[in-house]
Formats: structure tokens, C-alpha cells, sequence
């Protein structure tokens, strides 16, 4: 096995690793532990280049560094990517992934992404300590789904209050895109709360299943943007709020949890001018990273400090809507200057007190 650093301004560490004997070629990339060991995915992709690899998981480090500050988990921000096709995985490719998480010493531990399940996490496992989200017979956290789901309703209540001072989901109307593992858990727990509901998803037969259940309305997929409501939450894919949509959102806010909404952050602009409250996804979303993160306490996973952290997300947005507000910024932006806060206090304490991240 052949690890080689790549020098990355801005990046603690970053690595590659070559396996000849299982045909491993991964990449790790540790962005910034100042709150703690990075915590982050890890993804298997055909990338048509090591370069194009090599962007992927810098671009999702540093994401994952914001989202954890933000989220106040007491984790840092890092990623690993697997160049390959997921047809050729094996478990000695992830024994010698195991080795290679080893080789940072503590200060990168990995977790599911894309096309890694939790069976090629336990390969993962029995070559380093340093893995999360295994399931809950194993000791670990689970399925971070129901969790998501649950932060993103106590990051609705910050959007009510700022909406109307108050929280009373009472006829409140939210539209859902995508009503899969979290946005139909997402669904149910706003209907207890007393909301209407209105779903759509390209899985037309989920769609008449879940609404003949629940009693949900209904709208087709392609039409969804142009039902009035309240809060509007994508769940189901990123980009979405772009040139397109975002003249025809009749929404008062957005709030779901699909990765990377905005195609590109000027439409955070676009949303602000066009006083639509928009909530950051990677702060709206944190329910899952913050289950997993409980996994780090000293007597290890527990679910009642898991939802008591979760519901910090109502907290977490307010501050967000609060600077947005005294700065005369977008809630994306705000989103980011609350992280930077959070890691600058850190390394201030560091300082003070002569030390750096506890691996
Ligand atoms: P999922 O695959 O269980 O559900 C996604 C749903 O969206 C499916 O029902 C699918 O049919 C639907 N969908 C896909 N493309 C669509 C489209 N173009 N239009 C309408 N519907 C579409 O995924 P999930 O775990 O519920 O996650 C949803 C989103 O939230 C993803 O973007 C995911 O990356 C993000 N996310 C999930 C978690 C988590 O804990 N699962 C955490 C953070 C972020």
C-alpha cells in the first residue's frame, strides 16, 4: 500500500492511496479539525480522473467542516471518495480503505455516502476503529433518516417564528418534493403537528400510496413549484432553487433537506430579493450528523441526547436568521459567517490554552 500526501492550501491533509493488490484508489482529505476529529462520508464514484476525484472530495471536506461548526457537533470537516466503479468493490479494498483511515491517526473518521453501504462499512471496520453510522445492534447510531427528518421540523419551527413570531403549524401549508426515507417521515411529523400537506415525487405510485394513507394532497412533480404555501421542502435533489424556479416559487419559505439546493450560491441572492426565507440546507439537514456525532460521547450512542442535540437545529437557524438580519446578508452567507465564528472561537481557546484538536 503506497500513501502519498498532496499538498492543498487550506486543507490540513489530504492523501492518496494506491492498493495495488486489492485495487484500492481512494482519497482522504481532511479540511479543519479546530473543533474536532473530521468526520465525513466516504464515496465510491467512476470519477473520470483523479483530478475530478480530487475536486469532489475537497468540495465535501470543506462542506462537511461548515455543516459540523454549525451544527455545533464537536467533529471537524472531512471526506473520502474511492475512485472506481462500485461493481468492482471487494473486502480486501475495503480492509486496505480501513488501513489507509488508520494512517491519520484519529483525525479522519468515515461514515456512508454515496454507493457505500453499511455492509462495506463493516469491512471497513475491521481494519480501523475509526467508523461511524454502523447499525444499532452493533452499538453504533443507525439509520440517520428519522433523525433528518426530526431536525428538519424543529429548523420549520425557527422558520414559523421568524415568519409570524410564533410556532403553530395549525393550517400551515408545506409542500414536499420527494417523500422517500426522510421526507415521508418528514410528511407524517407535520401532520401531527397539525399542518396541510401537499406531496409530489417522480415515484408516482409512492405518491398515491402515501396520500391515500395520510391524506395527503397531492400535485405532480413537474407542477409542484406553482402551489401557494408557506414553507416549500425539497427532499428529494440538489439544485433546484435556480434560474428556472425561483420567479415561479409561490412559497413564503424553503426548508428541506435535499443536499445542495441552490445551483449556485448567487440564488440565495435571487431568494432574498424576492423575500423568500430561505434556510440553509447544510443547517436545516444536520439531524443525521448530529445522531452520528453522540457516537463520540464517552459512554457512546444514546438516543434522548441524540434528539435533545437534534432540536439545537431550531437554535442554530435562529442565530442564522439573526445575523442575516443584523448583517443585511442571505441566510447562506450568514450560514457560512456563523461557522467561521464558531471555528475562530475555537482556535482562540486553543491558543489560550496551549492545545489542539483531542483525536
Ligand atoms: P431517498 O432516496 O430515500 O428519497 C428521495 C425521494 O426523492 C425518492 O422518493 C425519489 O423518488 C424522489 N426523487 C428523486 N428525484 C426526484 C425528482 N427529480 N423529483 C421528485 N422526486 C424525486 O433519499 P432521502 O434519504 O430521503 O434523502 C433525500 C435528500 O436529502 C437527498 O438529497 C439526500 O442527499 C438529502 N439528505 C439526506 C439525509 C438522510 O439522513 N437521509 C441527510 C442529509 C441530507
Amino acid at each position: 500500500m503506497e500513501i502519498t500526501d498532496i499538498k492543498v492550501d487550506g486543507y490540513e491533509r489530504v492523501a492518496r492511496c494506491i492498493d495495488k493488490a486489492s485495487g484500492l484508489h481512494a482519497i482522504i482529505a481532511v479540511h479543519d479539525t479546530t473543533l474536532g476529529p473530521a468526520l465525513g462520508g466516504l464515496r465510491m464514484l467512476p470519477y473520470a480522473s483523479e483530478d475530478e476525484a480530487l475536486y469532489d472530495v475537497l468540495r465535501l471536506s470543506k462542506g462537511m467542516t461548515y455543516k459540523s461548526a454549525v451544527a455545533d457537533t464537536g467533529l471537524g470537516g472531512g471526506k473520502s471518495v474511492i475512485i472506481g466503479d462500485p461493481k468492482t468493490k471487494s473486502p480486501a479494498m475495503f480492509h486496505a480503505m480501513g488501513s489507509f483511515v488508520d494512517a491519520f491517526g484519529g483525525r479522519y473518521i468515515t461514515a456512508e455516502d454515496m454507493n457505500i453501504g453499511i455492509a462495506d462499512l463493516e469491512e471497513v471496520r475491521k481494519t480501523t476503529k475509526r467508523v461511524t453510522g454502523l447499525s444499532r445492534e452493533s452499538g453504533s447510531s443507525g439509520n440517520p433518516s428519522p433523525y433528518t427528518a426530526i431536525g428538519c421540523l424543529h429548523g420549520m419551527r425557527a422558520i414559523l417564528e421568524q415568519l409570524e413570531g410564533k410556532v403553530d403549524f395549525h393550517g400551515k401549508h408545506v409542500v414536499i418534493q420527494g417523500v422517500g426515507a426522510v421526507g415521508g417521515r418528514l410528511a407524517e411529523l407535520l401532520k401531527a403537528e397539525g399542518a396541510k400537506i401537499t406531496i409530489c415525487d417522480i415515484n408516482e405510485e409512492r405518491v398515491a400510496q402515501l396520500a391515500k394513507q395520510h391524506g395527503y394532497a397531492t400535485v405532480a412533480d413537474k407542477d409542484h413549484l406553482d402551489v401557494a404555501c408557506d414553507i416549500y421542502a425539497p427532499c428529494a435533489r440538489g439544485a433546484g432553487l435556480n434560474d428556472q424556479t425561483i420567479p415561479r416559487l409561490k412559497c413564503r419559505a424553503i426548508g428541506g433537506v435535499a443536499n445542495n439546493q441552490l445551483h449556485e450560491t448567487r440564488h440565495a441572492r435571487d431568494l432574498m430579493a424576492r423575500g423568500i426565507l430561505y434556510a440553509p440546507d447544510y443547517v436545516i439537514n444536520a439531524g443525521g450528523i448530529i445522531n452520528v456525532s453522540i457516537e463520540m460521547l464517552p459512554g457512546g450512542y444514546n438516543e434522548p441526547a441524540a434528539l435533545k442535540k437534534v432540536a439545537t437545529i431550531y437554535d442554530n437557524l435562529k442565530k442564522v436568521f439573526e445575523i442575516a438580519k443584523s448583517d443585511k446578508i442571505t441566510t447562506h452567507d450568514a450560514a457560512t459567517r456563523l461557522g467561521d465564528q464558531r471555528i475562530a472561537a475555537a482556535k482562540q481557546a486553543h491558543a489560550a490554552k496551549g492545545t489542539t484538536v483531542k483525536v
